[in-house]
């Protein structure tokens, strides 16, 4: 699977199959001969593949994008699952719909995006959500969410709860806006624009996006790695008093909720990890956020790595980090 995850981790499963069409996958689902459990796979840009695959990996590779309705403000458009993300940003884009531009170059999949509720600079994919349809296995039956039954949260959803490992995303319906509502309330994204000295649009805001990525974030196919390995905390207000009066200097963001999101890298560098490297295991020199693999190492030497940063992070500021990628 080196060419199917990322972190180009070198493994098998003990199968692999591709799926075109949501119609197949009743046939697949009762198909004996396949060898359980059934995982899903899009881009494979947020997976650590721990060791050998066991069961059947089905690779989405649903395409199509469809305009269902619109009327003077807004266009609803039904998305393959399989539909590379950053191609269906540059198709919305191309027909001046916005909602989408902030989300720009993040890898992966349609149908992958309201797993972990993917976001950036200031924007959640949630926000632009208004059904997603999956195939669910046990119940042997498409079922469709509207975004509120999706329980989106910060890089979570019900299918990293109580729908994890059950359903299949065959497609997502977004809900995006003819007129430009943008958002640039970012201190980057600003500065960016300024740079490029060009006035606000939804394509000069991707551009801006896609050109902050470029430089900020090691590209995959340069050196493994599956973006933040790590969740931001977010905690209380009085436990985050109580770290501020020990590290003065410690960034953080108030949430609307009166909790307190702190930046895992920040955290993370402190202890003094960004640019760590042990052979082929390491956290990026420039964001300490992301752990890669600089060509042999496997997911179990990565595993152990984010192991002791969650130990070193705990005994210094008391907060357990949660991982973002999915284990496998
Ligand atoms: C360089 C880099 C930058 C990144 N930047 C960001 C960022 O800014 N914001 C952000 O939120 N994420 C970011 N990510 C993480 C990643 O891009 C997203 O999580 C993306 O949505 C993963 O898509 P994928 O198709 O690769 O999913 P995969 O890695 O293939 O799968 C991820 C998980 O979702 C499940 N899954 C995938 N597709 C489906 C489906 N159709 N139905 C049911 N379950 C499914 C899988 O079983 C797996 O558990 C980044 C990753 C990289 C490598």
């Amino acid at each position: 699977m080196r060419e199917l995850n990322t972190f180009g981790f070198d493994q098998t499963a003990e199968a692999l199959l591709e799926v075109t069409e949501a119609e197949q996958l009743t046939d697949i689902y009762e198909d004996a001969r396949l060898p359980r459990p059934f995982h899903v796979l899009g881009g494979g840009s947020n997976v650590l593949l721990t060791g050998p695959v066991l069961g059947t990996v089905l690779m989405n590779r649903i395409k199509g994008i469809e305009l269902i309705s619109e009327d003077d403000d807004i266009v609803r458009v039904r998305v393959g699952g399989g539909v590379v993300w950053h191609d269906w940003v540059l198709f919305a884009i191309a027909q001046g719909w916005c909602g989408v531009e902030n989300l720009a170059l993040i890898p992966g999949t349609v149908g992958a995006a309201p797993i972990q509720n993917i976001g950036a600079y200031g924007v959640e994919v949630k926000d632009v959500i208004d059904e997603v349809v999956a195939w669910h296995g046990a119940l042997g039956k498409f079922i469709r969410l509207s975004a509120l039954e999706c329980r989106f949260g910060y890089r979570d959803s019900i299918f990293k709860q109580e729908l994890k490992g059950e359903v299949f995303v065959t497609e997502v319906c977004f809900r995006l806006r003819k007129h430009a509502q943008l958002h640039t309330e970012y201190g980057a994204i600003r500065e960016e624009l300024q740079a490029m000295d060009a006035e606000p649009s939804v394509e000069q805001v991707a551009q801006a996006v896609i050109r902050i990525r470029r430089s900020k974030l090691p590209d995959p196919a340069q050196i493994g790695n599956a973006g933040s390995f790590f969740k931001n905390p977010v905690i209380d207000a009085s436990l985050f008093e109580s770290l501020l009066q020990r590290f003065s200097n410690m960034p953080s963001y108030a949430q609307p909720d009166g909790m307190v999101k702190l930046p895992a890298g920040w955290l993370i560098e402190y202890c003094g990890w960004k640019g760590f490297r042990d052979r082929d295991v390491g956290v990026h020199t420039r964001q300490a956020l992301v752990l890669v693999n600089y060509g042999h190492a496997t997911g179990a030497e990565i595993w152990n790595l984010s192991e002791r940063i969650i130990a070193s992070v705990q005994e210094r500021f008391g907060i357990v980090l949660e991982r973002e990628v999915q284990v496998w």
